[in-house]
This record gives C-alpha cells, sequence and structure tokens, in this order.
C-alpha cells in the first residue's frame, strides 16, 4: 500500500494494437489473463508462474448471452464460487499472494469491510490459501442469509466479525485498524477492498474476453456497467486503455446517482448513501471515482464523452426485471437488471448501431426472495451456494467502535 494509503496505478499501461486482442480474446478466461499478465508483469513474474496464478484464480468462464440478435447481451460474471462478479479480483489476488507467500514465512492479514459481495469473494477465495488469514467485517442484520452463511461458516483462515452497526462504521474500523502501530506492528495488515489494484487489474480481462465473443456482431461495442464504488467500470477503462476496441461505457446505477450526476453536470458532489433493492451499489462516495478520471486523464470532456449516465429507482428497477424477464425470458438480479435498463435507455439515446453488453455482476440466487417476489417465478440456487445453508455460524459480535474491535481481533492473533 503507498504510505500515504491511497489508490495505486499501474506506472505505465501497455499500450497494444488490435491485432494483439484478436489473437488472445477467443481463449479461455484463464488464457486471456495470462497474455495479458505477460505485458504487465512483464519479466517480474515468470511465465510459467502466471501460467499457474491466472489458471488458478479462474476455473470457471464469463459467457457472453445474447438477449437480442446483434443487438443486446450480457457478460455473465457469477459463474464463479460466491456468485459474484467480486470472485475474478478476489481469486486472482488469492492466487497471487499465495505465489508471493511461498516466497516468505511472514503470514498476511488481510481484513475486510463488505457490505455483502466483496466479503464471501474474499472469504472463498482465500480459504486455506497458506500464509494468509482473512477477517471479514460485516454489518449485522444487514446483509442476506446466503452471504451470511459464505462469511461465517468457512473457518479455517477465515474468521467474521459481525458489527452491530452500519457497513460505513465496518468501513471505518478498517480504515482505523490501518492506522493502529499497536496493531501493524504485529501483524502485516493488508486490504482486499476494491481499491486494491490487484483486484482491478483482473476485472479488465472478462472485457476483453466479451470482446472475443462479440467481435463476429460486427458492430462497436458498448459496456454498461451497474455501478457502485465503480472498480468494475475502472477495469472496463483500463482494458480500454490497453487498447481494447470499446465505443463507449455505461455508468449504471440506482439512486446513488453521484457519478451520473457528475457526468451531466461536470460537478462532483459525494453524498451519504441511500439503501435500495440493489444493494451491492448503495455507495454515495465511490471509492474509484479518482481512478475513473485519472484514467481519462483528468479531462471531463474525456470522461464525459466516453462515459455515459443512467440511474433507476427501485420500482423502475423491479419494473426492469420483470420486462426483462418477459421481453427476453432472462431472470436478472436487481444490480444487473440496472445494467440491462442502462443499456436499452442508452439506444435510444442515439441513431448509431451498436452492440451493448450489460455486465450480470451477481447470480438472481443471490437475492433469491426479492427476485422471486418480483417475477413470481422460482429461482434454483446453485449447489455450490445451497450446500452453505445447513452449515453452522461462527462470528464474534462486537459494537460498532474500533476498541470494541481491536480487542475482539487482538484476542484471536
Ligand atoms: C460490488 C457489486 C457491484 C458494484 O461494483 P463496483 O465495482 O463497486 O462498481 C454491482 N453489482 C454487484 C452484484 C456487486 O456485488
Amino acid at each position: 500500500m503507498p504510505v500515504d494509503k491511497g489508490l495505486y496505478m499501474p506506472v505505465s499501461i501497455p499500450y497494444q494494437d488490435i491485432s494483439f486482442f484478436d489473437k488472445i480474446a477467443g481463449g479461455s478466461l484463464a488464457d486471456v489473463g495470462y497474455e495479458i499478465c505477460k505485458s504487465l508483469f512483464a519479466g517480474e513474474i515468470a511465465d510459467a508462474n502466471l501460467q499457474q496464478i491466472t489458471h488458478q484464480a479462474f476455473p470457471f468462464e464469463t459467457p457472453v448471452i445474447n438477449l437480442a440478435e446483434k443487438d443486446l447481451g450480457v457478460l455473465e460474471l457469477f459463474h464463479g464460487p460466491s456468485l459474484a462478479f467480486k470472485d475474478v479480483g478476489a481469486r486472482f489476488m488469492a492466487s497471487l499472494m499465495s505465489y508471493f507467500s511461498g516466497k516468505t514465512d511472514k503470514e498476511v492479514h488481510i481484513l475486510v469491510a463488505t457490505s455483502g459481495d466483496t466479503g464471501g469473494a474474499v472469504a472463498m477465495g482465500f480459504h486455506n490459501v497458506p500464509g494468509v488469514r482473512v477477517s471479514i467485517l460485516y454489518p449485522s442484520g444487514r446483509v442476506s442469509d446466503l452471504q451470511e452463511k459464505q462469511l461465517t461458516t468457512l473457518g479455517g483462515n477465515v474468521q467474521a466479525f459481525e458489527v452491530k452497526g452500519s457497513f460505513d462504521d465496518c468501513q471505518a474500523i478498517v480504515k482505523q485498524a490501518f492506522l493502529d502501530p499497536t496493531l501493524t506492528d504485529r501483524v502485516a495488515l493488508s486490504s482486499a477492498n476494491s481499491i486494491n489494484i490487484f483486484r482491478l487489474i483482473p476485472q479488465s480481462f472478462y472485457y476483453v474476453s466479451a470482446y472475443g465473443q462479440s467481435k463476429h456482431v460486427g458492430k462497436p461495442i458498448v459496456f454498461s456497467t451497474p455501478s457502485g464504488n465503480f472498480g468494475n467500470l475502472s477495469a472496463g477503462v483500463l482494458a480500454q486503455r490497453m487498447g481494447l476496441p470499446v465505443h463507449h461505457f455505461i455508468a449504471a446505477t440506482n439512486l446513488n446517482h453521484v457519478v451520473p450526476d457528475y457526468l451531466h453536470t461536470g460537478a462532483y458532489q459525494p453524498k451519504e448513501s441511500v439503501a435500495t433493492i440493489s444493494n451491492a451499489m448503495d455507495v454515495g462516495s465511490p471509492s474509484n471515482f479518482v481512478r475513473l478520471t485519472h484514467l481519462y486523464g483528468d479531462q471531463f470532456d474525456n470522461v464525459s464523452r466516453q462515459v455515459k449516465g443512467y440511474y433507476f429507482d427501485d420500482a423502475a428497477t423491479e419494473a426492469g426485471m420483470q420486462q426483462i424477464y418477459a421481453r427476453y425470458g432472462y431472470v436478472a438480479c436487481p444490480h444487473t437488471a440496472i445494467g440491462i435498463m442502462g443499456a436499452q435507455e442508452d439506444k435510444k439515446q442515439t441513431n448509431e448501431d451498436f452492440y451493448h453488453i450489460a455486465l450480470a455482476t451477481a447470480h438472481p440466487s443471490k437475492f433469491k426472495p426479492l427476485v422471486e417476489q418480483v417475477l413470481g417465478v422460482e429461482v434454483d440456487v446453485p449447489e455450490r451456494l445451497a450446500v452453505l445453508s445447513a452449515r453452522e455460524k461462527h462470528s464474534f459480535l462486537i459494537d460498532p467502535d474500533y476498541e470494541s474491535f481491536r480487542e475482539a481481533f487482538s484476542a484471536t492473533l
């Protein structure tokens, strides 16, 4: 982590021409990742190790499902173990760290605050990785039952702190822990939130894979990314900066729309977050906003030309989920629905002919009660998630203040 605890960026982004992408984009996600890593980590990690790291991280694919002929597709990012796109970043980080931990005997301790999906991906990604211990802080009663099972039932090197407060309280505690010498002198703390560049880089891989799966359509590609902290969208822009042909991006949000507002007015005004049914995007002050604008040279004109913003409230999201199911027979989680609606809205705003690809960020079963109620259909829970419901929950219940965490955490060291 930089000494100022700020955001890392790669020193330089290697630029590739289209033939590079045409050559690699047809491969598996692991192979695409491997080829991009070779150009990013040039020489720092041996090719054979990079191959192992990427194949260990990505034993699953990110398929593009065509919804409307040559018009609209969804990029399904939920085929990993925790059923959300955050698996991609968390698993890559885990595999990189297990590679590096083989080189030292110092244990790394990961601290992460979660509103739901990040914690599950990190817990599952790092479970049983040697040399790494994971502590997850989550707001008591504010994550779904299945999300809580992902955080609290693995055991081994993964432990959960259930905070009697909000996600913001969890995040504040984590921030303070990184600044507390009584902890940092004892253990090597590391973060796994989306500001971590090693979670961001691998998310560029699936944009490249989506390009490979869609170039036969023969139209300029537009990606619509349902966004909260804007890590996922920044990763798309990173891929574009590497040379991937993308016509423009769509920042699709819920009522937390500070970025769409910025794109319309040029003024960035972070706010308190408001609760919505697409809760993984309830962010009022997106931690990757600076990175997003930086990738466009901190030029508002550049950003606003390349990124269009749309947002939808809960009523519109539910209506959208129903419309998507009626029109395409596709069951979308609320976040994914916002991505698809962003793409549909963008089509109305232009006469140009694009292939719009909306990112499907979570499997609908992660939000089973809501999706079933809105659509009136039964949603199956994939086996890998279903097995967790029988397991017993273990968590340390703590008050929402730093001292309570420090005491409970220290006792586990
Ligand atoms: C985390 C998350 C998002 C938001 O992604 P960001 O990178 O924070 O913008 C969207 N959908 C789901 C399901 C998520 O878990």
